[in-house]
């Protein structure tokens, strides 16, 4: 998608450049030339010429300027755009529909290309009782701290979005079950150290569910739904843990 609208944009700049130099031979050669003559009777040569094309240009150099502006303007306002429809303001990190977009896209051809990995839920535990303890604010405050650590805690090739609410939600390519379970691991340990707060010290911990695609299950709704499920077997096996979706063994 990405390629597709940068080479849009190149060729919207190619077609513009090549308008642009025909539009100044045409009015040069017709027009300018002529009137230069005129007006201040320097003959028609190479030197009438160069003196048309600078005239030119500075005539057109204001329409360019306002035309370039424009564009700029809508490419910044297009941005804005994609970042409000794409990303979760509180926490800087993608929502739930670019994490579906993307890793949709990325399932066909990792798992066409063989490639095994995991989508992960995880809920914080207990998450209201900070809402209900310290207000909004802190609570709000705290998911910001849970977003940097949870992004600090992955790899550069793998996503993470925030979901909903206290739900986040990662895409974890190209890795073996081992090397997930030690991720996950990770991701425990680090929500488990203390977050200060507003000179607030609140302690929490979090419920993982892990679910592992393959070339056969890369469908990313139902990779959620079974890690979310995942998750909340974890929840009832007293939280602060991680489990594993298994098909043969729904919950
Ligand atoms: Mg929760």
């Amino acid at each position: 998608m990405e390629m597709k609208k940068k080479h849009l944009k190149w060729s919207y700049k190619i077609i513009f450049s090549i308008i642009g130099l025909l539009f100044i031979k045409v009015f040069e050669f017709a027009f300018l030339n002529r009137v230069i003559h005129w007006f201040w009777k320097i003959p028609l040569d190479s030197m009438g010429e160069f003196i048309g094309i600078i005239v030119t240009i500075l005539i057109l150099l204001p329409f360019i300027i306002i035309v370039l502006n424009q564009r700029i303007r809508l490419e910044g306002a297009e941005e804005k755009y994609r970042k409000l429809a794409y990303y979760d303001p509180l926490t800087g990190l993608s929502n739930r529909r670019y994490f579906e977009e993307k890793v949709s896209h990325s399932l066909m051809q990792d798992s066409k290309e063989g490639k095994i990995g995991a989508v992960i839920f995880i809920d914080i535990d207990g998450f209201k009782l900070v809402n209900d303890t310290y207000g909004h604010e802190i609570g709000d405050s705290l998911l910001k701290e849970i977003g940097k650590r949870l992004l600090a805690s992955v790899r550069k090739e793998d996503l993470i979005s925030r979901f909903a609410g206290d739900e986040f939600i990662f895409y974890l390519p190209n890795v073996d079950k081992a090397s997930v379970l030690i991720i996950v691991k990770r991701i425990i340990e680090d929500i488990n150290k203390p977050f200060v707060i507003n000179n607030n010290t609140i302690l929490t911990s979090t419920s993982v569910g892990i679910s592992f695609f393959s070339e056969k299950r890369k469908d990313i709704k139902s990779l959620l739904r079974n890690a979310d499920k995942a998750m909340y077997k974890a929840k009832l096996h007293g939280k602060n843990t991680y489990e594993i979706f298994n098909e043969d063994n729904e919950y």
